[in-house]
This record gives C-alpha cells, sequence and structure tokens, in this order.
C-alpha cells in the first residue's frame, strides 16, 4: 500500500491538467453526499478498479488491497461528477465548435468537474469521435451521449440545422432527419440508432400524431425520445402522455394553457405581482409528469442570460422561474442542463436551480447527478457514488450543502479511474 497523496499532488502541480490512472485507487475516510444518501455519510473508503467503484465500506471495516494506491480523503466531500443534461459542442463544427475550440472547452468542463454530458442536436459525425476520445481517455473530457434530431421540414431552414449537416443533405441526415407525411418511422428510428445517438431529440412543428408513431418504434428499438418542451402542433400535456423521458425548456410549458403570449406585456416594466399573475396554474400537467416519471430539463440559465441582455426575453425567464419552484414543489424530476454553448458549465444551472427556483442546495447536488444521469439513459452506470457505478467523481474541498457556490471549491475531479486536476 502506497500513501500516495504528496507524490499525486506533486505530479499534478508539475504537470498542469494532467491525468494520472493508478490500477487500483481507495479513497479512505471519504465524506459521501449523493442521492442515496441525503444526510452525508462520514468515514467510508472507496475502492476503485478499472474505472469502476467496486465497493464503498465504513472505513477501517476491511482490508485495503495491497496493490491499491491510497488517497486520504479526511475532510473532503466526495460527490458524483456532474452531468449536464443540455450541451450542444457542435452545432458548426467548421466555425465557432472548431474541434481546437471543443477541446479546451470540454478539458475545462471536466476538471471543473462535470464527468459527463448530453449534446441535444448537433453534427453527429463530429460527436461520435469525441464521444470514443473521451470514454477512452485520449482526451481530457466528459463522457458524451448525443442525440438524433427530428423535426418538421420547415424546421431545416434554421441556419444550425445546415451547418450541422455540412457536406450532407440537410433534413436527410441520419442524425438529422425532417419528418414528412412519407416518413416510414422504423426507418428514420433505426437510422437515428445507427448514427450512434443515445437518445431522439424531437425539436419543433411535429403533430401529436408524429410524436406516437415516433415513440412507438422507438420502443420498439429500444431508444429513448427527448424533447422540447413544446413542438407547437403538440402541447406539452401530449408528450408526457406520448412518454417522452425528459422535456426541454420550462417557459415553454406555458402553452399548456396559452397558445400565444400576448404581446402588450413588453410596455413599460412589470412588478413581481404582475408576472405571478402571468404564469398559468399548470398543477395538473405537473400531476401527469409525476404519473409519467417525465423529467424536467429546464434550462433556467439560458433564460436568465438571454433576458440579461435582451428585455423582450424577460416573458420567458419570470414565467419559466416560477413554474419551475412550482414544479418543484410539486414533485416534479428537475435535471441541470445549461444550454449556454458551453459558455458556463452545469455549476451554474446549479446556482439558479438554488437562487431563482428554490431548490434545496441537495436538491440541486441531485438534479446535476443522478437526474440528469436519468434524463441522457445513463443512471445504470453513474448518477450515484455506489459500488458498480463508473469511477466519476467530484471531490470537493469544502462542504457543497453549506452554499451551492462550494460546488466549485474542487480537490480532484475521477473520472473512469482516472484523475484529473488542475
Ligand atoms: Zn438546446
Amino acid at each position: 500500500m502506497k500513501p500516495w497523496l504528496l507524490p499525486l499532488l506533486v505530479f499534478f502541480y508539475s504537470h498542469s491538467q494532467a491525468q494520472y490512472a493508478p490500477r487500483a485507487l481507495a479513497l479512505t475516510d471519504a465524506t459521501i453526499i449523493d442521492a442515496d444518501h441525503r444526510a452525508p455519510l462520514r468515514h467510508q473508503t472507496i475502492l476503485i478498479c478499472k474505472g469502476r467503484i467496486t465497493e464503498v465500506f465504513p472505513e477501517g471495516t476491511k482490508k485495503l488491497p495491497d496493490t491499491a494506491t491510497i488517497i486520504n480523503l479526511s475532510g473532503k466531500y466526495v460527490l458524483p461528477g456532474l452531468i449536464d443534461a443540455h450541451v450542444h459542442l457542435a452545432t458548426d463544427p467548421s466555425g465557432t465548435d472548431n474541434r481546437e475550440h471543443t477541446l479546451n472547452v470540454l478539458k475545462q468542463m471536466l476538471c471543473s468537474g462535470v464527468t459527463a454530458v448530453r449534446d441535444m442536436a448537433g453534427d453527429a459525425r463530429v460527436l461520435a469521435g469525441l464521444s470514443r476520445d473521451a470514454q477512452l481517455g485520449e482526451i481530457p473530457a466528459p463522457d458524451i451521449c448525443y442525440s438524433a434530431l427530428m423535426a418538421g421540414s420547415v424546421f431545416f431552414s434554421d441556419p444550425r440545422t445546415a451547418s450541422s449537416t455540412q457536406g450532407g443533405s440537410n433534413g436527410n441526415m441520419p442524425y438529422m432527419q425532417a419528418i414528412t407525411g412519407g416518413t416510414d418511422f422504423k426507418l428514420a428510428v433505426a437510422q437515428a440508432k445507427g448514427s450512434g445517438a443515445a437518445g431522439i431529440k424531437l425539436y419543433a412543428n411535429l403533430s401529436a400524431g408524429q410524436v406516437n408513431e415516433i415513440m412507438a418504434e422507438a420502443r420498439r428499438q429500444h431508444i429513448p425520445v427527448w424533447g422540447h418542451a413544446w413542438l407547437q402542433e403538440a402541447k406539452p400535456s401530449d408528450l408526457v402522455k406520448a412518454g417522452l423521458l425528459s422535456l426541454s425548456h420550462v417557459p415553454l410549458l406555458i402553452r399548456e394553457k396559452i397558445p400565444q403570449i400576448p404581446a402588450d406585456w413588453k410596455k413599460g416594466t412589470h412588478s413581481p405581482a404582475f408576472w405571478d399573475e402571468a404564469t398559468p396554474d399548470l398543477d395538473s400537467l405537473f400531476v401527469l409528469m409525476k404519473a409519467h416519471h417525465t423529467i424536467l430539463d429546464a434550462t433556467l440559465l439560458t433564460y436568465k442570460d438571454w433576458a440579461g441582455s435582451d428585455s423582450t426575453a424577460r416573458w420567458a425567464y419570470e414565467t419559466g422561474r416560477r413554474l419551475l419552484a412550482r414544479a418543484y414543489r410539486a414533485g416534479v424530476t428537475i435535471c441541470a442542463g445549461t444550454d449556454v454553448d458551453q459558455k458556463a458549465f452545469v455549476q451554474a444551472e446549479m446556482e439558479v436551480l438554488v437562487r431563482d427556483a428554490g431548490l434545496s442546495t441537495l436538491d440541486a447536488i441531485i438534479a446535476a447527478t443522478r437526474n440528469s444521469a436519468c434524463a441522457a439513459g445513463l443512471d445504470s452506470r453513474k448518477g450515484l457514488v455506489k459500488s458498480g457505478m463508473d469511477a466519476d467523481l467530484l471531490i470537493l474541498s469544502v462542504n457543497p450543502l453549506e452554499s451551492i457556490a462550494n460546488i466549485k471549491k474542487v480537490f480532484l475531479v475521477i473520472k473512469g479511474g482516472r484523475l484529473y486536476a488542475n
């Protein structure tokens, strides 16, 4: 057994943003905080072998393997690695999302404690390569799962669909398909799966009938379906009843009751009472979401950012934060996704969940770990500190339950058993 902490730290200080992968690792005297331990579980040993957590047990109750590298974590806090449920890494791989920029962002993201992301539409040819390299540890990056987009054909005038399909046929790529009256759903879903996508994302301009056809085929072919919370022709409740695993963008839920946002609200400034009044009662939708285990991917941060620079976006943010607070109180499962094109990481969404929507600090941590893992379909491998799970851990030097800001006090990040530090 080797007391490794000192040499490890020396290694890190001399190799900025380096990784180190011991064969067997024992984290001793750790305090674990995750969805299974709402009260911190103190004085635990976590054994890691070949990238997986193999055992978790109270300190000193079992002998450690002779070959294990030991890191004493007395006074430190071990969380599951954070998962951003809504990124876009490859919207424009030839431009803003060029490889050098993306690799730099991914490295920073991983070293901040984000060990997995769900990409919610982009060039899957690029994402497949990044995903492979990240999983093998060939690039310092969170693990990446990504989606295959389906939308009505009018959506494909959006320039982002052209930049994500360069060199191919926009609307006819396995990972980005226009759904029309003539779509063969069996083939469309099979093509989506063949692109390596972990899920199908329904984006815009689809009817409830088309959603049901896609869902039925996706069930047969065992691929989850995610979507925007409103698809113009399909209401939020249509999507919940169809069985989508997650709904993105909390302000879109308002379309359940209000087909058209009143245009006159832009006149003048408004009091909190005005926004309370403007936010409809969606309690029955929340009951439906709970019954169907629909996960809400609120992406509140992106609306807050948008409202900060453009007053016409205020409606979405003010009603969105109120709906999210109500959904939380009603017991809807909430995950954490940013959707800000990596200008900020999921820790910023967690802070907004706490400060603007009233989540407890612990529930914001659960949103960005277990719940984001569920949304991405990764919950059998990620999101908890538990035997059998991937060894994806965020180790903090300060108790995050005392303040959500402490989520940034990173001591060490482990992904797939590899150690990373800034
Ligand atoms: Zn998005």
